[in-house]
């Protein structure tokens, strides 16, 4: 979500005549649009505007503006502690970086804006178009989230659900293909959450999915990231009904125990997260599953971490995200005894070796078959291309003519633990 922040926060101060600089010292203003899901994410804040400090000791010092959720975690406690920040600004704040950046030139007085009115953000940014030209973009429908896990800081930083006007994602979506975009990937802390009212319609993220389907030059969907609470009937039919929606869900767990998803609030049990992945697996029989892990939460014993295990084994996730649990001040979870470090580590190295197994396995089944591949971009300097498969994995192949936007077939000569390699069919039967 950051990555679309970031390119929207461009198209807001593009109006200002600012420009994107790779040339650092040409530039007049930074912005550190920041996330604060990683561990000591505000320290890594201070170190980045450190470097920019340094590199700038003797020169004009530019406009610094920190953005995102650490700026809203923080807020006015960053420019007390850091005074060559100028502006903070909140992730439902950013529409009003133009108006910031002129006042601060104007007045020079220093500004904290972390106000949650992200009914206005959205409203602003459907005034000045989207300018993302990638194959595969993003396009953020929902924000915030209610279901309020207890290691979670989400719902403080990004505040409650809120979903977008129906009509106004189309209309993105549409410029997003008029763009060159052939892929779309629906954004959302709880996207799945996705519900819209209008007079006479209550549109879900099932409605999005079969407007999407019928757009013409658009190839692929996806969307991320989902609660298991929130996958309904309507929405697993959407894996059967629309070709365009790729069969790979990231659907995060955090655990395999009931008892540790009690602790987290997660509001779901294993039996009922199982249950949809039945459903969807009957439903879609190509289907694959990522997820995320949390090891070491307090409480969790090795029975309740075996009980993951078991689950990973079971379900045979073929790429996920799993970390040691950290505290994230101001969560339920902060204050709780934390697990043996060393335990902690032993637990998420097991499991990390077992998801990279799995990741492996997953890969050895493409060797010498062919995959259907979304060609992204053309690597520098060399013959080769890059792109990705419905499952999301990397291929690097050869290809004397593909280009990027097409969804070309590729053999797969070789893998390693990440990537695909291969050549486009085309060249093969040239070849031969
Ligand atoms: S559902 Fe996701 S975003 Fe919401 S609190 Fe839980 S982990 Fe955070």
């Amino acid at each position: 979500m950051n990555e679309y922040d970031s390119n929207r926060i461009y198209d807001l101060i593009s109006v200002i005549d600012f420009k994107k600089t790779d040339i650092k010292k040409e530039a007049d203003c930074f912005v550190l649009n920041t996330c604060h899901i990683r561990e000591k994410a505000t320290e890594k804040v201070y170190d980045e505007i450190g470097r920019v400090k340094k590199y700038f000791r003797n020169l004009k010092k530019p406009l610094l503006i920190v953005s995102g959720c650490v700026a809203q975690a923080e807020s006015e406690e960053m420019l007390k502690r850091e005074p060559y920040i100028d502006i903070v600004i909140g992730p439902q704040s950013y529409h009003k970086i133009s108006d910031l950046i002129l006042n601060y030139q104007r007045t020079k007085k220093k500004f904290n804006e972390t106000e949650f009115d992200v009914v206005r953000k959205f409203d602003e940014l459907q005034k000045i178009s989207n300018s993302q030209n990638k194959i595969s973009s993003y396009l953020t429908i929902q924000e915030g989230c209610d279901k309020f896990c207890h290691f979670c800081v989400v719902p403080y930083t990004r505040g409650p659900e809120y979903s977008r006007p129906f009509d106004q994602i189309i209309t993105e979506a549409y410029t997003l293909v008029k763009n060159g975009a052939k892929e779309i990937t629906l954004l959302g802390q709880n996207v799945n959450a996705y519900n819209f009212f209008d007079k006479n319609n209550n549109y879900k993220l099932s409605s999005l999915i079969y407007e999407l389907n019928n757009i013409k030059n658009l190839k692929r969907i996806r969307f991320t990231t989902s609660h298991p609470k929130d996958m309904t009937n309507d929405l697993i039919n959407c894996f059967k009904d629309c070709k365009k929606l790729m069969p790979f869900l990231h659907l995060p767990v955090q655990s395999g125990s009931d008892k540790i998803l009690k602790l987290m609030n997660r509001k779901h049990d294993l039996n009922y997260y199982l249950s949809i992945i039945k459903k969807l697996e009957k439903i879609n029989k190509d289907i694959k599953f990522s997820s995320d892990f949390i090891v070491g939460y307090p409480g969790e014993t090795e029975s309740d971490f075996e009980d993951t295990i078991t689950l990973i084994k079971k379900i045979g996730f073929v790429n996920s995200y799993s970390f040691i649990f950290s505290p994230r001040p101001g969560t339920p979870a902060t204050n709780k005894k934390l697990n043996d470090l060393t335990e902690s580590k032993k637990r998420l190295q097991k499991l990390q070796s077992i998801l990279e197994s799995f990741q492996l396995e997953k890969n050895k089944k493409y060797r010498g078959k062919y995959c259907e591949v979304l060609v992204e971009n053309k690597l520098d300097m060399q013959e080769k291309y890059f792109g990705r498969t419905k499952c999301m994995s990397p291929v690097i192949f050869e290809s004397d003519s593909c280009k990027p936007g097409e969804l070309v077939n590729v053999k797969i000569a070789s893998i390693n633990q990440n990537n695909l390699f291969g050549i486009h069919q085309s060249n093969k039967e040239k070849a031969a």
